[in-house]
């Protein structure tokens, strides 16, 4: 995959909830998909779980999906330290991978879209 955007998503969930991976699994197959359209997800404790492996294209992102990554926040608009500190290091290990990528964010590709309610260019940046 010639990977140029590495995309910062969240689950959309209550803040307090706990989703795993698996349960985002099953709700994109109910999409009709074919399973998980995130590569990696992150969870409230800051523990990365797997997604689609990074070589199979995601569903996350209309129009780009062919050539990003797509990373998942648990939660909505309020994300742990734990959280941060791992997103940092998933997107640090991309770049590494894909040194010509840039960080974004789900909203910065798709205007209709809010997610993942924060600036994550600037964040990246900072
Ligand atoms: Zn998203």
């Amino acid at each position: 995959m010639d990977v140029q955007y590495l995309v910062v998503h969240c689950s959309d969930t209550p803040n307090d909830r706990e989703v795993s991976a698996a349960e985002i699994h099953s709700w994109h197959k109910n999409n009709g998909w074919d399973g998980i359209g995130y590569h990696a997800v992150i969870r409230r404790d800051g523990k990365l779980e797997g997604g689609r492996p990074s070589y199979w294209p995601g569903a996350h992102v209309r129009g780009h999906n062919s050539k990003s990554l797509g990373v998942c926040l648990v939660g909505r608009d309020q994300f742990t330290e734990d959280q941060m500190l791992m997103l940092s290091q998933v997107l640090a290990a991309w770049e590494r991978r894909y040194p010509n990528a840039e960080v974004v964010g789900h909203r910065d590709l798709d205007s209709r879209k809010t997610c993942p309610n924060f600036d994550v260019r600037a964040w990246w940046k900072g």
